[in-house]
């Protein structure tokens, strides 16, 4: 049995893939943390349910709650473990994808809780993401929409339906209320923030004993998706507050690595709480720290696959995408995830200076192509 597996009681068995899974875990301290695994309502998701999680650290603490139309699924699993949202003094959110802030509208509703998130989440919800980023910023990314526009027809019916939801959502989200700005190093009673921005720009992990609450920024099974570089756009720049004005520090692969780097100096005492996967294909995956160095050797390798190809020879974005994902991966709207995710990759290697990419977007290889190796090593090894 792994030592990070925590269960002090399981309080309900639910699917293989872990919707309504409800356990008892014990911390070093003998504290209790409930987790409640609440199914995914509203569309087909492979990430699997979203995992909510209660505690008592000075009065009762949620983290996360799940996607649109999972209320109900979130207030069965929490009456089941004897606790209503009006004893909840405050939900924190691990960051602001509608998987983990779906239902935050109706919960503040029904109860008295306060809203606790990142400081760069309350100016940002006041935005749909894609309004706000300014894309053709970069040769990549303006290469990026060319070929989507080009290869991509989105239109069908369970799209729209998906897009009537989501404009809902954000709709909602606009309304709420944060009571506290979340910045790296708070501490509240025994409850520590680290900002980890990289999945998103206000992704944070919060540390409670032995625990370390992930959000999405480390996942069991999956590598969580990194953000590319973005630029604000200037209309909405204006109105953002100071310290957000330069996103370079909160976007990109290099910022997720980096915050990978950071989980993995608190040491393998601890152990992960991630907001999906702690349950799926009828077993539980326990995790310490190590699954941060795990998911930085897989970026590791992605990034030598890549400089391998370019060995001699330049290549673009949509030869580099096609060398690497099979074709199965590079339809429809797939073809857009695979390549931004590329683009991530692509951004690093040039801020290794282990590539470089022209005006025209031709990308080749400089120096050696070693440079991000000793980037990495000494993200895994940060003595
Ligand atoms: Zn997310
Ligand atoms: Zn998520």
């Amino acid at each position: 049995m792994s030592k990070h597996n925590r269960i002090s009681k399981i309080l309900r068995e639910g699917e293989s893939n872990g919707d309504g899974w409800l356990l008892e875990l014990s911390s070093s301290t003998g504290r209790k943390v409930f987790a409640v695994a609440v199914a995914q309502n509203n569309r087909r998701s492979r990430t699997g349910p979203t995992w909510s999680y209660v505690f008592e650290n000075d009065g009762w603490t949620s983290i996360d709650l799940g996607t649109p139309g999972s209320y109900e699924a979130l207030k069965d699993g929490y009456s089941t473990i004897g606790v209503n949202p009006s004893n909840i003094e405050r939900v924190i959110i691990s960051h602001g994808h509608s998987d983990h802030d779906g239902t935050v509208t109706q919960f503040l509703d029904d109860s008295s809780a306060e809203l606790w998130a990142h400081q760069s989440y309350g100016p940002l919800k006041e935005y749909i993401p894609w309004e706000i980023h300014y894309r053709k910023g970069s040769i990549l990314q303006r290469e990026v929409e060319r070929i989507a526009e080009e290869k991509i027809q989105i239109t069908n019916e369970s799209n729209n339906d998906r897009r009537d939801i989501d404009k809902k959502y954000f709709k909602d989200r606009k309304q709420t209320h944060v009571s506290k700005d979340l910045k790296d190093g708070d501490v509240f009673s025994d409850l520590k923030v680290m900002s980890t921005p990289g999945h998103s720009p206000d992704q944070i992990c919060l540390v409670l004993d032995d625990f370390i609450f992930t959000g999405d920024h480390i996942l069991p099974e999956i590598t969580p998706h990194p953000t590319s570089k973005m630029v604000f756009r200037d209309t909405i720049s204006e109105n953002l507050p100071e310290f957000l004005k330069d996103p370079s520090g909160l976007y990109g692969l290099g910022t997720y690595l980096n915050s990978l780097g950071r989980v993995i100096e608190l040491g393998d005492s601890y152990t992960v709480l991630p907001a999906h996967r702690l349950y799926n294909k009828s077993n539980f995956n326990w995790h310490g720290v190590e699954r941060a160095g795990d998911i930085l050797k897989h970026h590791e390798k992605r990034l030598d696959q890549m400089l391998k190809k370019l060995q001699g020879k330049t290549s673009n974005l949509e030869e580099t995408t096609k060398g690497i994902f099979e074709r199965s991966k590079l339809l429809g709207s797939n073809l857009y995830a695979a390549m931004s995710e590329i683009v991530a990759h692509l951004e690093l290697l040039e801020d290794t200076k282990d590539i470089s990419i022209d005006e025209s977007g031709q990308i080749s290889m400089q120096g050696d192509g070693t440079n991000y190796k000793n980037y990495i090593s000494k993200l895994l090894d940060p003595k």
